[in-house]
C-alpha cells in the first residue's frame, strides 16, 4: 500500500510502498478515508537526530478517519464498514487518567512504549492503518470524514484547552486567540459557540485574519508589539479573561501573559518553545498559566457532536496521498487556509 513516510532526518517526507498491515487479536484495520496535516508534524520533522524519538521510517498522520476493513479476533461492538474517527493520544487504558478517558495524560504510556499513530506508531497517511484497540475509535456516523477528520486534533486540542477556561468566559468577557491556523480557526468557533466572550483573533498573516473573521472572530488584529495595547483598549484597560496561544513562540507567550486580566487564564497550546515567566509582578494577579496536551476520549465525542449541530466547521484544503509532500510545503509556506487534509485514493 501507499504511505507518506518521514524516512530521513532533515529530508521532506516521501510517498513509499509498504506492506498492508495485518490485523492481530484485539486490533482493528481501517481503510483510511482522511488524514489531517498538523503543524506538530513539521515540528517533529524539524528535530535534530539527537532529539528525535519517533522512530524511522515514520508513517505520518495523527489525525485519522476511516472505514473498518477488518476486525481482529475478539473485537466486539464494531462492524466491517463502520465509519470512524481515530482518537490519537493512545494510553494504557488501565491507569486512573485512562479510566477517566484522559488517555492524553496516561501515566504508563511512556514506560510501556505506547505511541500515538503518526507520532511513533504508524499513522493515518496511508491507504490502511492499524488501530491498537477499538476504544480508540469514535463513530463518525453521517459526518463527512474529509471535512471532520481534523476535529480529532485541530478540534479536540482547542476544545480541551477552552473547556477548562469556560467558567471565566461568561457574558461580558474577552477571549484572545493567537494564531488562527488549523487549531486557532476551530478554537474561535468553539469559543463563539460555548462562551459569552468577545473573541479577539491575532495572527501575522492577513489571510489568516480574514479567515478568523470569516469563522466568527469579533476582532482580528496583527500579532505585533501593539497588540497588547489594542487588547487593553478593547477591554477598558483590563485585559483578556483568557488567552489561548496556538503558536507558543517567545513573542506570543510574552504577549499572552501581558494581555491577561487579573484572574485570567493563559493557555499555551503551541509548541514553539516559548517560556512564560511567572512570578509576583511578572504576571497579573492570580493569572493561571497552563500548557495542555490534546484532549480526552469524551471530549472527542463532544467536539464531533458540535460538528453534528453545525457549531464547528473545519476549513479544508484537499490533497491526494501522492501530493502529501506538497501539503507540508504549503503548511511551511503558511499558505494553508484552515487545515490540509490528505485523502488517500483521490
Ligand atoms: P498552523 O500552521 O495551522 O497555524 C499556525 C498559525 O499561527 C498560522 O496561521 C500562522 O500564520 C500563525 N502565526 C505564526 N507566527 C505567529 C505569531 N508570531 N503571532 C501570531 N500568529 C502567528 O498550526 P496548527 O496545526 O494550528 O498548530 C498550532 C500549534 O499548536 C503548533 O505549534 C502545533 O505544533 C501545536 N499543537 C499543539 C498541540 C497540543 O496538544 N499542545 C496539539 C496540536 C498542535
Ligand atoms: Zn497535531
Amino acid at each position: 500500500m501507499k504511505a507518506l513516510q518521514y524516512v530521513e532526518i532533515g529530508q521532506p517526507p516521501k510517498v513509499v510502498d509498504i506492506p498492508k498491515p495485518e490485523v492481530g487479536p484485539g486490533q482493528v484495520l481501517l481503510k483510511v478515508t482522511a488524514a489531517g496535516v498538523c503543524h506538530s508534524d513539521e515540528f517533529v520533522m524539524s528535530l535534530p537526530e539527537d532529539q528525535y524519538t519517533y522512530g524511522l521510517p515514520l508513517t505520518l498522520g495523527h489525525e485519522g478517519a476511516g472505514i473498518v476493513e477488518e476486525l481482529g479476533e475478539g473485537v466486539e461492538h464494531l462492524n466491517v464498514g463502520d465509519a470512524v474517527a481515530v482518537y490519537g493520544p493512545w494510553g494504557c487504558g488501565r491507569c486512573h487518567m485512562c479510566a477517566r478517558g484522559k488517555e492524553n495524560y496516561c501515566v504508563n504510556a511512556e514506560a510501556e512504549g505506547i505511541k500515538p499513530p503518526g507520532l511513533g506508531s504508524p499513522g493515518s497517511m496511508a491507504e490502511y492503518m492499524l488501530i491498537d484497540d477499538p476504544r480508540h475509535l469514535v463513530p463518525l456516523g453521517d459526518l463527512d470524514p474529509v471535512k471532520n477528520v481534523s476535529l480529532t486534533d485541530a478540534g479536540l486540542t482547542p476544545y480541551h484547552a477552552i473547556k477548562n477556561s469556560l467558567p471565566k468566559l461568561g457574558a461580558g468577557s474577552t477571549a484572545v486567540v493567537i494564531g488562527t491556523g488549523g487549531l486557532g480557526h476551530v478554537g474561535i468557533q468553539i469559543l463563539k459557540a460555548l462562551s459569552g466572550a468577545v473573541v479577539v483573533a491575532l495572527d501575522v498573516n492577513d489571510e489568516k485574519l480574514e479567515l478568523a473573521k470569516h469563522v466568527g472572530a469579533d476582532h482580528a488584529l496583527l500579532s505585533n508589539a501593539d497588540a497588547v495595547d489594542e487588547i487593553k483598549k478593547l477591554t477598558g484597560g483590563l485585559g483578556a479573561d483568557a488567552v489561548f496561544d496556538f503558536v507558543g513562540v517567545q513573542p506570543t507567550v510574552d504577549l499572552a501573559v501581558a494581555a491577561a486580566a487579573t484572574e485570567g487564564d493563559v493557555t499555551i497550546v503551541g509548541i514553539g518553545g516559548g517560556i512564560a515567566k511567572v512570578g509576583f509582578g511578572a504576571i497579573g494577579y492570580d493569572v493561571a498559566v497552563r500548557s495542555p496536551y490534546w484532549g480526552s476520549r469524551a471530549e472527542l465525542i463532544e467536539v464531533l457532536d458540535m460538528a453534528r449541530r453545525g457549531q464547528v466547521e473545519v476549513e479544508i484544503q484537499k490533497y491526494s496521498l501522492d501530493d502529501g509532500p506538497k501539503a507540508y510545503e504549503a503548511l511551511h509556506a503558511g499558505t494553508i487556509r484552515g487545515r490540509a487534509v490528505i485523502v488517500p485514493g483521490s
